[in-house]
């Protein structure tokens, strides 16, 4: 079972990973409120022959489902040279949120989106990693909220070999998703879950609201998300406050 957790991008993640003692480690590729394209990392090499897996996070204001010209074409961009620069570093892949729409929006034409995502770059050789699409927590027009959302979307995209998802616990929490059973409703839509993002959530059950937590100080019970993490065959990346994550890790291998 490998565990891990996120970690700041400007700092050495390969010196911090070693000392937290983590398998795998999450980390943005640029500013994640920006459109910058990625830099070279100043330890690339070191994050490239590291025995640590790497996986990168994409950056927040992408949103590849939308209708609106001026979001989508930057954020397929975007999401095109994030995952360049995630192949670089040797990373399992770019995690990518759902995304959402606009009220009064056809639902439809946003998965037809995230579809032409996969469809345009497969004309290019890919992405050279797997996308690995987040659900997310909050919204009624959210493209991976709901499993009927998620159906949907792998209606679109499953054909694709670069589609893969991730499973944020916290969001599926707080976005109304009964979490006992949750790994075997999924992978009968998708096939697969490639990575976990193991955290609580400060908030109540269909909340909406996205606000992480350490594993033993949110609403969802510890236990079911070490169920979780022991059905899925995935590896776990902790996104929880930084402060308790120590405290976090020592949880999960002590369980
Ligand atoms: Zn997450």
């Amino acid at each position: 079972m490998r565990i891990g957790a996120h970690l700041r991008q400007d700092e050495n993640p390969v010196a911090t990973a070693n000392e937290l003692g983590i398998d795998i480690f999450q980390m943005f590729v640029t500013d994640p409120q920006s459109w910058k394209k990625p830099e070279i990392h100043p330890h690339a090499e070191e994050i490239r022959n590291s025995p640590i897996d790497v996986v990168v996070h994409s950056s927040y204001q992408i949103n590849v489902a939308s209708l609106n010209n001026r979001l989508r074409m930057p954020s397929r961009k975007a999401v095109e040279q994030q995952a360049a620069a995630a192949k670089d570093l040797g990373a399992i892949g770019l995690v990518v949120h759902g995304g959402h729409l606009r009220d009064g929006e056809d639902a439809a034409a946003g998965f037809e989106n995230w579809r032409k995502l996969f469809e345009r770059q497969a004309d290019k050789g890919g992405f050279g990693v797997p996308i690995l699409i987040e659900n997310t927590a909050g919204g009624s027009h959210a493209m991976a909220r709901t499993l009927e959302s998620i159906e949907r979307l792998w209606d679109a995209v499953g054909d694709f070999d670069e589609a893969g998802f991730c499973l944020d616990t916290c969001h599926a929490w707080a976005g109304g998703e009964d979490l006992v059973g949750l790994v075997e409703r999924i992978k009968a839509i998708t096939g697969r879950i490639d990575l976990i993002h193991l955290n609580n959530s400060r908030d109540e059950f269909d909340s909406g609201r996205d606000r992480h937590a350490n594993i033993e100080s949110g609403h969802i019970d510890a236990d079911v998300l070490l169920e979780l993490m022991k059905t899925a065959g995935a590896p776990g990346v902790l996104e929880t406050p930084s402060e308790g994550v120590a405290a976090d890790l020592e949880y999960l291998r002590s369980h």
